[in-house]
Parts: structure tokens; C-alpha cells; sequence
């Protein structure tokens, strides 16, 4: 197997680190110089715990938490056919669930970090986030178009555990009926099952959980830190028994890896509660194909690895990844299977019938400062 990029591998004699995706820390694509030195300091590492008596095995490499100062939270971003909404706010940027494929790890280059192991290990965390967002919603210009939350990783990682950034902002959407979604593969969302339900008895709330594989096995390896595929299952229960709509989004589909679970997967969602369910084929740009190579090669049998590199090319004109050949959708005749089988089974089991968008009748501007919104409730008037 090999990438269309320049090799990257480091030396990882052990494996991966413990509970980590990517094996690798790629060079970031903006910058001309690089210090490849993580197979020297996962070595160092293991001579440090082999001197203190440790077991073997893989060794840990431990979260980074960095503090983004940003002063807006609200952002604006550009539709597309693979990106229907024109806002989103993210708490956090990188994501320590680490899932191999995660196409956001491109984006942890443009902070100057690794696409690799660095984007499930140096988080950057917004804690103004909630008090930024108050402004915002409450400014005049705000006009209160559906907020998808999570564009960029998932607000439930396991660091909201203890910084609750996106509890607090959804504390102030559901205190002003602002629309808003988000994508998770955590069954952290059920911390906020109040919240969440608030948000959709006014019809402001969705949740799309995100299921990739029924597998266990496959899922530890694929996702080390989200939570495992049964436990989606009983989340999305348990929000459709809360009254909060869910959509699942089967994604990413890989090719000969666990495109033939799409009928099971959707079998299983309908049957938990979900009402929509989406998809997208893995996509592999920039560095993400040698993280998802680099994986492939020491996680599956190597002639399963050989048909599964072949049948991504074949859904992307040859190559393992091309913009031009439909982003989420892939071309040729495997990925035109795949959206078959999709549309026969989501008809099956009655998913995608009409439910109603995001409504924003609801908002009201937020209190700043003891006052409500910057110039009175009159402001509110002929939100919808
Ligand atoms: S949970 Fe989502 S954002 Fe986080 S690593 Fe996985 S795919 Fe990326």
C-alpha cells in the first residue's frame, strides 16, 4: 500500500499509543521544516516506565489542554452540498475521541499541530465561549438562523467532562430558544438530556448521533475514546424516549470495511428511536491518508487491507482522494451501490419521513448584564 504523499511513518516498534488512533504525527502541509521526533519520545518514554518497573505495552501519551482567547464564537461558514448550515460554534478544537478517519484533523494544521496524534492530544478549549455567545445572540444584527454545535469535533469529548463549555453554551440557547443541533458519538449528550429536551419541546433541538460500525472490536479501533456502538444505540433511545428528534448519520462509510453493515446499522437505529439518518463516504484529504494507511496496514488482515485501499480508489476516479469526485458521495460503480442500498433501507425502516426544521419562533434575545438584549424586547419582534 502506499499514499500519494511522501512516506511519513515513524518508528512505532510497540504500536500506537495506548488508546490513541492515529500511529503517526504527519508533518503539517504549512510548514517547509519539520522536527520528526515522535518516535524518540514515545521511546523515551518507554525506557522511563520499563526504569520504574512498568509493564509493556504501549505507552501513554497524555492530553494537552490549551486556553483559545478567541472573541467571537459564532462563525460563519460556507454552504455546501457536504455542509448544509451557515453557522456553528465550537467549543473545542481537536477531539480526543481520535478517530482515525476524522476529516476535522486537517484543520489542527492551521493552529501549527500535527494532523496526527497531536489532534487527539493538544486540545484547544474555549472557556469565554458562554459568555461570548450571550453577546452575540443578544446583539441586534443576530437574526436566529438554526447553530449547528460540533462542526469541527465533538462538544461531548471526554475534556467537557470537567470544563462544561458546551453544557453553559447550550444552557444560554435553551434559555433563549435559539435553533441549534449537534453531531456526537458520546453518550455524554445524556448529561444534557434537560437541556436538550427544553430546546425541542420548542422545536429548537436536534441531536445526530454519528454510528459507523455495530462492531465492537472494529469501533475500539477505529474511535478508541467514543463511546461503543451499543451505548450509541442506547443513547439515541433514550433521547427519542426524552422526545428530542435524532438523526444518525452513518459515517464514514469505508469501503470494504463496513459498507455491508449499512442495512443492520439501519435496521438497529430505526428499531432505537432515530426518525432520519444520513450518510457520507470516508474521505481522505491532505495527511489524513497516511494516518488512515498507517492504520489499515497494522489493524486488519493485509489482503482485506489491499481491497479496501483498491475500493477507495475506485470511488474517488483512481486516486485516494479527489475534491472533484463528490466529497461525501464518492463516484463509480461501488459508491453508487452504496446509495442504493441506503435509499432501499431508509425506506424499509421508515426512516426520513418529513419532520419539521429547526424553528426559531421561540427566541427571545438573552439577558446581558441584567438587561435583556442590547435595545429591549422589541428587538424580538418577527423572529422566526
Ligand atoms: S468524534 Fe468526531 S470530531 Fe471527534 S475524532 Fe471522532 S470524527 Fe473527529
Amino acid at each position: 500500500m502506499h499514499s500519494d504523499q511522501p512516506e511519513y511513518r515513524d518508528a512505532l516498534a510497540d504500536g500506537p499509543a495506548h488508546r490513541r488512533g492515529a500511529g503517526i504525527n504527519p508533518g503539517n502541509r504549512f510548514e517547509r521544516v519539520r522536527l520528526h521526533v515522535l518516535g524518540e519520545e514515545l521511546d523515551r518514554r518507554r525506557a522511563e516506565r520499563d526504569a520504574e518497573g512498568g509493564g509493556g505495552g504501549p505507552c501513554r501519551v497524555e492530553r494537552e489542554v490549551f486556553h483559545d482567547r478567541t472573541v467571537t464564537i459564532i462563525n460563519r461558514v460556507e454552504r455546501t452540498s457536504d455542509v448544509p448550515f451557515d453557522w456553528t460554534v465550537n467549543p473545542y478544537r481537536g477531539c480526543e475521541h481520535g478517530c482515525v478517519y476524522c476529516f476535522a484533523r486537517p484543520y489542527h494544521e492551521f493552529l501549527g499541530f500535527s494532523s496526527g496524534l497531536d489532534f487527539e492530544t493538544k486540545i484547544m478549549a474555549k472557556p469565554d465561549a458562554p459568555v461570548l455567545l450571550r453577546k452575540e445572540l443578544a446583539h441586534p444584527r443576530w437574526r436566529p438562523e438554526p447553530i449547528v454545535m460540533s462542526a469541527i469535533t465533538d462538544i461531548y469529548q471526554p475534556l467537557e467532562h470537567t470544563m462544561r463549555i458546551a453544557r453553559r453554551c447550550l444552557e444560554v440557547m435553551a434559555e433563549c430558544g435559539q435553533p441549534v443541533s449537534t453531531m456526537t458519538k458520546s453518550a455524554m449528550v445524556l448529561r444534557d438530556l434537560d437541556l436538550w429536551s427544553k430546546l425541542a419541546r420548542m422545536n429548537a433541538g436536534r441531536v445526530i448521533v454519528t454510528l459507523v460500525t455495530l462492531d465492537p472490536e472494529l469501533a475500539e479501533k477505529l474511535e478508541p475514546r467514543a463511546t461503543t456502538p451499543a451505548g450509541r444505540l442506547r443513547t439515541i433511545r433514550a433521547l427519542a424516549d426524552a422526545g428530542i428528534p435524532v438523526t444518525v448519520n452513518v459515517a464514514p462509510i469505508i469501503p470494504g470495511l463496513t459498507d455491508t453493515e449499512l442495512p443492520r446499522i439501519l435496521e438497529a437505529v430505526a428499531k432505537a428511536g432515530a426518525l432520519r439518518a444520513s450518510w457520507v463516504l470516508l474521505r481522505l484529504p491532505y495527511q489524513l491518508k497516511d494516518i488512515f494507511l498507517e492504520w489499515l496496514e497494522r489493524s486488519v488482515h493485509p489482503d482485506r487491507a489491499r481491497k479496501v485501499e483498491s475500493l477507495i480508489r475506485q470511488t474517488r476516479g483512481g486516486k485516494l482522494y479527489s475534491a472533484a469526485h463528490r466529497r461525501g458521495r464518492g463516484t463509480g460503480h461501488h459508491a453508487e451501490q452504496i446509495a442504493k442500498a441506503f435509499d432501499v433501507f431508509t425506506r424499509r425502516y421508515g426512516l426520513n419521513r418529513d419532520i419539521r426544521p429547526l424553528s426559531s419562533a421561540h427566541f427571545r434575545r438573552p439577558e446581558v448584564g441584567g438587561q435583556l438584549g442590547l435595545f429591549g424586547r422589541e428587538e424580538n419582534e418577527g423572529a422566526s
